[in-house]
């Protein structure tokens, strides 16, 4: 490795928490994007609040531990601010489909140029279990222990009909494909989001659940909005179904930081 990407810190993610996979993918994303040119000062990582948010202390990297939900704002201030610098976030699914859900819409709508990578483990885990926005229906948690009667949003579906020009699921038990989503959204010019499926071993194991339902999409043209969206819809969140993982969306368009350039 070219560089330490440790920091000292002692990371107190549960032993066998997938977020030490999005951490590990991340860091060797990093490294070999490095050898193609890419400046790691130049790299700003942000979360938010939840077990994901700790990402930004284990990371050796310019970083910001921002409030709940507010990370995404903080991105598109930096990048606004300067635009050679490369924000990306990670949120939880609390962070994002929850307190941070207004920010994740109006950055994906404005196509700021900044990466979003949301550690969806469906279920708020630093707080004990609580049922979350993306929690299956009858999900028994410390807040719903008869079962939660709220459907769950599909956050593939809610980016698309946003406007995000880079739309992709990934999955923790998959590390090379996300590892390559990371490539693809890294190289993205313009909002890309990636929503990571991570089984909280905790307070939501769905590894069994996932091991046989999560499938690799085939190639297909991403550029259609329409089959993207179609591709969302195969699964619900709720549980049961094949659960596609990959790019289902990706869209050239003009960033918010080039149409403000244009308009004044
Ligand atoms: Fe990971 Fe869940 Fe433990 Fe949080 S509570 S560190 S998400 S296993």
């Amino acid at each position: 490795m070219s560089r330490e990407m440790d920091t000292k810190i002692e990371k107190t993610w549960c032993p066998g928490c997938a977020n030490f996979t999005i951490e590990a993918v991340f860091k060797n994303t990093l490294l070999e994007l490095e050898k193609e040119g890419l400046d790691l000062s130049k790299v700003v990582v942000l979360s938010g609040i939840g077990c994901h948010g700790k990402i930004s202390d284990y990371l050796n990297l310019s970083s910001f531990y921002s409030l709940h939900g507010r990370a995404i704002p903080v991105a598109e201030g930096i990048k606004l601010a300067n635009k050679d610098l490369i924000p990306i976030v990670f949120v939880g699914d609390g962070d994002a489909y929850g307190e941070g859900l207004e920010h994740l819409i109006f950055a994906a709508k404005r196509n700021t140029n900044i990466n979003v990578f949301v550690h969806n483990n469906r279920v708020y885990g630093l707080t004990t279990g609580q049922f979350a926005p993306t929690s299956p229906e009858k999900f028994k948690g410390r807040s719903t222990p008869k079962g939660s009667v709220e459907e769950p949003l599909n956050p593939i579906e809610l980016m698309l009909a946003s406007k995000a020009s880079f739309v992709a699921r990934g999955y923790t038990g998959k590390a090379e494909h996300l590892k390559d989503l990371m490539k693809q959204a890294l190289h993205h010019r313009g909002f890309s989001f990636i929503d990571i499926l991570q089984p909280c071993l905790a307070y939501f194991d769905s590894r069994d659940f996932y091991g046989k339902n999560v499938y690799e999409m085939e190639a297909q043209d991403v550029s259609n909005f329409n089959s993207a969206m179609a591709k969302a819809l195969e699964w619900d969140y709720n549980n049961g179904g094949k659960i596609p993982v990959g790019v289902f969306y990706n869209q050239k368009k003009l960033t918010f930081e080039e149409k403000i350039c244009l308009t004044n």
